[in-house]
């Protein structure tokens, strides 16, 4: 299916949407479809193995894996996931969705991902910092801050980025701060990181409200997943005057036809681990999430979360990717025959890697921004990324996920023609 003997591509699973949205692309490309092959194969894809020594005394291995998509425009960027269902399949489509995220952005970088086959919360803390720790020196062959440089994905954070700084230092004999992004600000970390991902969800749920008359004070929200991008993105909406009608996480889904609490919601989150429990919420039963009616709605947990069958039911405006990957490519024309307009994770969560981009930036200079600075070029950069990709869409007639690859793609395989074949 996918012309790769190593991988077998699961129907429906990420790699195969990725290599859709792709054929989707092609016809646009112009002379530069010639290189279009470089987009379906992953440069370089490392497994590797991650024996720890558990408090227990056992010993248990992990799988792990660092792949570097495509590193034509720059060094390789992109998160790194702990989570049970991670496979290669799955790391090489978030890897190949950071090569096109990057582009879209023009941020100077190729596209990376990493992660680990684990279930975090069934470790402790010195079994996670120990895992942490030897798959960075597994992966410390292909990273680095001029090669490729990781970053928080679901269920990683500003400690586990500090461990892996570390443990990298520790192996090259000199520390560097630039080799990992979404640090602790103490570590090289930058103002405005934590919140940026759901931020920038909210920067460009904002340009397309603008742009199709669609007021954000008053408008209805749902989001799916309450993590560090779903939360920011939820509490920026609330704080422009937006409803939060309902919220869906690994706890439940709560429901409010006026409005969640926003207050309360951060409350349970800090107290509980999740929103189930909110009070003043209904709980409705999770599939019934898809029937909300609303004006955004938010994906924002993992891939694969808009089914054919689900599209069919959603009664909304605007569907913001705060996730990667979340609508499969049938549903996606679903809801685009619906009239609902699609914003792809590629430019509506692209403002997690784009602070990254800073942080990377202030670490090379030693040189420290402050917030307002971060938030302000954060909303630039956004803006203006935006702003091409609609007038792309808008030129051509096509989905908005379809200009996003446009104007990204041409700019990875321009730099690719320039760059020439080696040897
Ligand atoms: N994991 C985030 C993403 O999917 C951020 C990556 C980064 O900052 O490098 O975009």
């Amino acid at each position: 299916m996918n012309g790769l003997s190593y991988v077998a591509t699961t129907a429906g699973g990420p790699w195969a949407t990725y290599l859709e949205q792709v054929e989707r692309v092609v016809p646009y490309l112009g002379h530069l479809s010639r290189w279009a092959e470089t987009l379906r194969r992953p440069k370089r894809a490392l497994i590797v193995d991650i024996p720890i020594e558990m408090d227990d005394g056992s010993i248990r291995h992990f799988e792990g894996f660092r792949v570097q998509h495509n590193l034509s425009r720059g060094p390789g960027k992109g998160g790194v996931r702990f989570h049970p269902d991670v496979t290669l399949e799955e790391v090489m489509a978030l890897s190949a969705w950071m090569t096109v995220k990057n582009a879209a952005v023009n941020l100077p970088y190729g596209g990376a991902k990493g992660g680990i086959r684990v279930d975090p919360k069934t470790l402790s803390k010195k079994e996670l910092e120990k895992l942490t720790r030897r798959y960075t020196s597994e992966i410390g062959l292909i990273i680095g801050p001029d090669k490729d440089i990781p970053a928080p994905d679901v269920n990683t954070n500003a400690q586990i980025m500090a461990w892996m700084m570390d443990t990298y230092s520790m192996n090259v004999g000199a520390t560097a701060t630039g080799v990992v992004t979404g640090k602790p600000i103490e570590l090289g970390g930058s103002l405005g990181r934590l919140k940026s991902t759901g931020r920038g969800v909210f920067v460009i749920g904002r340009e397309v409200a603008r742009r199709i008359d669609l007021p954000i004070n008053g408008a209805r929200v749902a989001v799916q997943g309450f993590g560090n991008v779903g939360s920011a993105a939820a509490e920026l909406f609330a704080g422009n005057g937006a409803k939060i009608v309902a919220v869906q996480d690994h706890t439940g889904t709560v429901y409010n036809a006026n409005g969640l609490d926003i207050a309360e919601l951060m409350a349970t989150l800090r107290r509980d681990g999740g929103i189930g429990k909110c009070p003043g919420a209904e709980v409705i039963p999770n599939e019934q999430f898809w029937d909300v009616e609303s004006e955004f709605l938010i994906p924002a947990a993992l891939e694969g979360q808009l089914t054919p069958e689900r599209a069919k039911r959603i009664k909304t405006r605007v569907v913001l990717e705060g996730a990667n990957g979340p609508t499969v490519p049938e549903a996606d024309d679903i809801l685009t025959n619906k009239g609902v307009l699609v914003v792809p994770d590629v430019i509506a969560n692209a403002g997690g890697v784009t602070v990254s981009y800073f942080e990377w930036v202030q670490d090379i200079a030693s040189f420290f921004w402050s917030e307002d600075e971060i938030n302000m070029r954060l909303e630039r950069i956004l803006s203006e990324a935006f702003r091409k990709i609609w007038e792309t869409g808008q030129q051509h007639k096509i989905p908005l996920r379809t200009a996003a690859f446009v104007v990204a793609c041409s700019r990875i395989l321009q730099a690719r023609e320039e760059r020439g074949l080696y040897p």
